[in-house]
Order: structure tokens, then C-alpha cells, then sequence
């Protein structure tokens, strides 16, 4: 499995505005999306491309195109919703498919209670978003899904993660090479008793569309 945290001074200060308890609801809103737009640039470097003849005004050349099937974009609802629009904004020829897990607050045991995936990812690119990897229980589950459902790689993107959450993952796909990777602006310090990150953002889904 593959870990990257892109170094960027704009991640850098979005990602600590993000974090800010005093900051509003819209203000998240706008720099989830921008967040996930920067992580989505470095995210998608292994999208796999062709060779395309095309014409310019002045001569004929031979460029790239996307390799053909797309890739699927699969947020994680709620909160992995607030970052779709973000994500279509560098990659709009993505697909997209839905997947709702739930972590249970005691057990902090993930469970699929929505899916609306294409039904064979054969040779598909999968990026999964979620801004909170945190216990590592509902992306373990994803990228398993995706993985058995014979997706060509699986890459997913979180705004944040904590040091477990990185260790579940590990030992889930220990051996997958570049098949898993996990792109992250940070890894925090770990996680508290709740299974909240520290020092983290609260909760994401709450931050986005309000406490349920
Ligand atoms: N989910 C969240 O929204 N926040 C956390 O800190 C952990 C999980």
C-alpha cells in the first residue's frame, strides 16, 4: 500500500483554516472542495492515458487521452459527498457510483446501508472519498468491496487520517503495492476515546451539513 501527503504551503493553510472551530458552515464547505480539488492533482498521477492524433490550427500531433474504461469516483456518504464537487472539477469524466456505511458509535464497526456502484469495476480506476480516515473501518470495507468487484487500483482520499487508520490499512493491504493507495493532506497525532482524530476537525458530516 502507498501513502502520500502532498507537500503544498496552500494545503497547509486551507487545511488549518478547515480545522478552525470558529470557522462557518459555507467557508468549510468552499475549502473541503478546494482541498480535495489540490489533492485530486496529485491523487490522480497514475491515471492511465493513450496516445491521441488530434489537428491543431497548425499541425497535425499526437497528444494523450483517458484510457477508456473511466474512472469512478465513489464518495462515502455523508460527508465524502462534500467533496465530490471538488473532485469532478479536475476529473469530470469520471463516473460516479454512491456507497453509505455507517460506523456504529459503540462498536465503531462499519456497515453498508446504500450502494449504488457499477457492478463490475473491471479495469476501472476507483477513487474513494472520504475526508476522515480514522479508525480505518469503513475504507478498509470500501476498498475491499471495490477490490473484490475486481477494480484495476484503488485510490482514496481523505483530508485527513490518524496514525491507526494508516496501521488498519496497512494490515488490510499488506502485499497490495501500488493496487491501494491513501492520499492525505495530514496524519494527525491518533485518535481519542470516541474515535475522533486529534487534533482533527470535528465531525466532517456535522462541519458540512449540520448534526443529525
Ligand atoms: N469522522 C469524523 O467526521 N471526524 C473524526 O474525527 C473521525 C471520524
Amino acid at each position: 500500500m502507498q501513502v502520500l501527503i502532498p507537500d503544498h504551503p496552500l494545503l497547509g493553510h486551507k487545511l488549518t483554516q478547515l480545522r478552525d472551530v470558529a470557522t462557518d458552515r459555507p467557508t468549510f464547505r468552499r475549502l473541503a472542495r478546494e482541498l480535495i480539488t489540490l489533492l485530486a492533482y496529485e491523487a490522480t498521477r497514475a491515471l492511465r492515458t493513450e496516445p491521441a492524433e488530434i489537428q491543431t490550427p497548425v499541425s497535425p500531433t499526437t497528444g494523450v487521452k483517458l484510457r477508456m474504461p473511466a474512472p469512478v469516483v465513489v464518495p462515502v456518504l455523508r460527508a465524502g459527498l462534500g467533496l465530490l464537487e471538488g473532485f469532478l472539477q479536475i476529473l469530470p469524466e469520471a463516473e460516479v457510483g454512491f456507497l453509505g456505511i455507517a460506523r456504529d458509535e459503540h462498536s465503531l464497526l462499519p456497515s453498508i446501508y446504500a450502494e449504488r456502484l457499477p457492478r463490475v469495476l473491471e479495469e476501472r480506476q476507483v477513487f474513494v472519498l472520504d475526508p476522515m480516515l480514522a479508525t480505518g473501518g469503513t475504507l478498509t470495507a470500501t476498498t475491499r468491496l471495490m477490490l473484490d468487484r475486481k477494480a484495476q487500483d484503488v485510490t482514496c482520499i481523505c483530508l485527513l487520517a490518524s496514525p491507526e487508520g494508516i496501521a488498519a490499512m496497512e494490515r488490510a493491504f499488506e502485499g497490495a503495492g501500488s493496487l491501494v493507495r491513501i492520499v492525505t493532506a495530514s496524519i494527525d497525532e491518533g485518535l481519542n476515546q470516541k474515535g475522533y482524530i486529534i487534533p482533527g476537525l470535528g465531525d466532517a458530516g456535522d462541519r458540512l451539513y449540520g448534526s443529525i
